[in-house]
């Protein structure tokens, strides 16, 4: 599977779309235009690549709705350098977007099948994860803390608390709360007890799973 012209011109149409839907940041869109999200679906979805919409990657779960992706990523401020953690590695899409922007990525994903799928495939399209995780992302990874940002992909019953202490001071939570619906909610860490919180309106994710099956 190659990238071609075509795709090219695609995903220019794609970041036309999520312009028009309100997001400004250079650099979120040149991260959407250049990546070929494609390569991150199976091989039944391609025609929807660049379509503005969620679609089912494997184990049942989805790979995210680029306007969401664009969303989040501007709601993070993502500085190059940035130690960023994801929760939720998935098709390891926004992963990419992430490694764009110039972040050290950590992600964690639960799903074995798609941890070791994207384990593999981001490095061979030239995307290099500082590491993926398998495990829980409820627990963050306090080895590593704390992050410049943290990014929840998938929707979360409540905000876990390791996630919070595992920021750093001026760091930001980026997670999607709420069950059947999520409001995007930023969590600003201003010191060590204190926290700063904004929401910006209902999104729908595939819920954040507690137990392993
Ligand atoms: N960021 C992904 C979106 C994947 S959907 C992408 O760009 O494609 C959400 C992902 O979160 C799924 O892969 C799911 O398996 C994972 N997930 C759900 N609960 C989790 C948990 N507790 N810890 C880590 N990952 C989890």
């Amino acid at each position: 599977m190659k990238d071609t012209f075509k795709h090219k011109g695609m995903r220019q149409q794609l970041v036309e779309t999520i312009v028009k839907k309100g997001i400004k940041d250079k650099a979120v869109l040149e991260a959407i235009g250049k990546i070929p999200r494609h390569l991150f679906m199976d091989s039944g979805f391609l025609d929807h690549a660049y379509v503005d919409k969620a679609f089912p990657i494997a184990a049942d779960q989805t790979i995210s709705q680029p306007y969401t992706v664009a969303f989040q990523t501007e709601l993070l401020q993502i500085k190059p350098g940035d130690k960023v953690l994801e929760i939720g590695t998935g098709s390891g899409y926004q992963c990419a977007v992430l490694i764009e922007l110039g972040a050290k990525v950590y992600s964690i994903e639960r799903q074995q099948e798609l941890f070791k799928k994207t384990s593999k495939f981001l490095p061979k399209i030239g995307y290099r994860a500082k590491k993926i995780i398998f495990g829980d992302g409820y627990k963050g990874l306090p080895k590593e803390a704390p992050f410049d940002s943290i990014i929840v992909t998938a929707g979360a019953p409540f905000v876990p608390k390791p996630l919070l202490s595992q920021l750093a001071i001026g760091g930001r939570l980026v997670i999607p709360v709420g069950d059947d619906v999520q409001i995007m909610t930023v969590f600003i860490r201003k010191g060590p007890k204190e926290f700063e919180k904004h929401e910006f309106g209902e999104f729908r994710f595939v819920p954040l799973l507690e137990d392993k099956n």
